[in-house]
């Protein structure tokens, strides 16, 4: 089949305006020719004979008259064995492959398959000849890391099928047919290891959605205590620059209780990403202690690549994400920044010249966001097993103000908000999480009259710091005092954690759980100090005790001593 032809008649930027016959949709991929090279775009808009397309690439050289040739396909990721592992750009292409044969600095229209094509996967069939199966039924399986990666009735096949052959056990590349299915029609198809998914559509092939309502332990005492996620839901860190974003990102795909994790580093500074890219593939999983990237795709674009790409690049991470959910994993999907990429639906917008919303963000902002974090989820598949892909966000507003449109429209969406301070960063109070300003509304590992508890000590404590501001310490009771530095002691000790200890970098569900009964014993003990040096003194011996005990590995002899300490001079 001829591809259809279309001619520039305008460029702007990413953007270029052609003139068609015949028909193009919306999301359609075309090709910018100049010269040699095919410049991969995405259509964003149809009116009349007229396409504007977002090409994913510099579009230097192109000019008036230059042909783009339209695929009538939409833009897909591929889908398979051996996405674990892989650094990718936004456009599923691998990062380390194309440095090696194009230089780092990534040659424009040069495209690679997203998935290797001369590994062998040792692939075992699951269906007999004559079996009947749908779409999302399994028809084979091939070891991925420490997962059995199952190959499925590619989701795009719509119709009852009956399996004609299937391949011997063996070693096969993922493009090898290892199933062949008969339709309805009596039409056989050919099924390899691979399929593509159209990266912008929810991914809805599963047998039920069920309510997130199982904690996420990501390790860190402040979001499993005070502000949880759950497997399946959403969540979003907005924060000011260098207010430590990333940086907890990294620690919660460390640490977090997950099977995969997904990273899009979309539009944050070059330096940041390549910190990323050598940082990772070194790192060890805690739970395994294999190499971590060996559960963990990168997909990363930096501000320095076309804003278009910037956009697929969340798209193809959450279709991934969907994806391995189908296998009745639990996937995290962390994005950092969402801001990036909605500067890139901005940029996008006025070169289309649509009338601008809040900030000359476009009007369909907040559609777009909801419409990403909506494909988290947890789900029943159609073979009984339940999967979950849970999304978090960092924003990044401009001077640290959450009230601009992303996050704003974040918030509208998500079920939790990790707000990070200025304040408490700059205190090197980590992670910076505020506790005052955060909220959650997904369910924790920890009662919520108790934590109200521990809230309402933080706010007390604050309101005195405030008043202590103004009249002094001689201003307030020792009373007062002695409630302001337990406040401090809870902060210091379960809200802050240090990432570079072995044992505090990560706190279990079950630790949690036992210290924060003693802290709000702590919290709640009428010490009687006669004035406030007595109070300061005592109470931070108590932090300086805390603290040791946060480095004693979890139900060690030393571990066990200090609980019984406590416990007996907390009574
Ligand atoms: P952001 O992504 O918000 O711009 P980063 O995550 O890059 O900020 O953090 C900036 C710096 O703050 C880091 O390089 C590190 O020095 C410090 N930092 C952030 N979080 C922590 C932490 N949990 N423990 C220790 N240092 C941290
Ligand atoms: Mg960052």
């Amino acid at each position: 089949m001829k591809n259809n032809v279309g001619q520039i008649i305008a460029i702007s930027g990413n953007m270029i305006s052609v003139e068609f016959n015949g028909n193009v949709r919306q999301n359609e991929v075309g090709y910018a020719i100049l010269g040699e090279m095919h410049l991969k775009s995405e259509v964003i808009r149809v009116h009349g004979t007229v396409a504007d397309l977002q090409v994913f690439e510099d579009t230097r050289g192109l000019k008036v008259g230059d042909s783009v040739e339209f695929t009538s396909e939409l833009l897909t990721v591929e889908l398979g064995p051996g996405l674990l592992t892989s650094i990718f750009d936004g456009l599923q292409n691998p990062l380390p492959d194309l440095a090696e044969r194009a230089g780092y600095f990534l040659k424009r229209g040069f495209y690679l398959k997203g998935l290797d094509r001369e590994k062998k996967w040792e692939y075992t069939p699951t269906v007999k000849v004559n079996e009947t199966v749908r779409h999302g039924h399994t028809l084979g399986t091939t070891p991925e890391g420490t997962f059995t990666h199952q190959v499925k009735v590619p989701y795009l096949m719509n119709d009852t099928y009956t399996v004609s052959w299937v391949i011997d056990p063996g070693e096969y590349s993922v493009d090898e047919v290892v199933v062949k299915l008969r339709d309805s029609n009596g039409v056989e198809h050919d099924v390899t290891m691979i399929q593509v998914w159209p990266v912008k559509i929810s991914n809805k092939y599963y047998a039920e959605r069920l309510a997130p309502t199982e904690p996420l332990v990501t390790g860190q005492r402040i979001i499993d205590t005070f502000f949880p996620v759950n497997k399946g839901g959403t969540y979003c860190i907005p924060g000011p620059f260098g207010a430590g974003k990333t940086v907890l990102q990294q620690i919660t795909s460390r640490h977090a209780d997950i099977d995969i994790v997904i990273i899009a580093a979309c539009g944050e500074r070059a330096g940041e990403v390549v910190e990323t890219l050598r940082e990772f593939p070194v790192l060890e999983d805690p739970r395994t202690g294999r190499a971590l990237m060996e559960r963990t795709i990168i997909i990363c674009n930096t501000s320095s690549m076309p804003v278009a790409a910037r956009e697929a690049s969340v798209y193809t991470a959450v279709s991934m994400g969907e994806y391995y959910r189908g296998m009745g994993l639990n996937v995290l999907l962390l994005a950092d920044s969402t801001s990036r990429w909605a500067q890139a639906l901005r940029e996008m917008s006025g070169r289309l010249e649509e009338i601008p919303g809040e900030e000359a963000f476009p009007a369909y902002l907040e559609s777009r966001i909801a419409e990403f974090y909506e494909r988290a989820g947890r789900v029943r598949n159609y073979d009984g097993n339940i999967g979950s892909l849970t999304i978090g966000g960092t924003v990044s507003p401009a001077g640290g103000n959450f009230n601009e449109p992303v996050t704003q429209s974040t918030l509208k969406v998500v079920k939790a908000f990790h707000g990070l301070s200025r304040a408490r960063s700059d205190a090197r109070r980590y992670p910076a999480i505020d506790p005052l300003d955060s909220w959650s509304k997904a369910i924790g590992i920890i009662p919520m009259e108790k934590v109200e508890q521990a809230k309402q000590v933080l706010r007390r404590g604050n309101e005195i710091a405030q008043m202590m501001t103004v009249v002094g310490q001689e201003g307030i009771s020792t009373d007062e005092y002695t409630l302001y530095q337990k406040s401090e002691v809870l902060d210091r000790v379960y809200l802050q954690q240090n990432a570079f200890n072995e044992v505090d970098a990560s706190c279990s569900a079950e630790r949690q759980q036992e210290v924060f009964d003693i802290i709000l014993q702590f919290v709640d003990k009428d010490f009687g100090f006669s004035d406030k040096d007595e109070a300061r003194d005592t109470l931070l011996t108590f932090q300086e005790k805390f603290l040791r005990w946060n480095t004693q590995a979890f139900q060690s002899e030393a571990y066990q001593k200090s609980l019984k300490e406590f416990k007996s001079t907390l009574a």
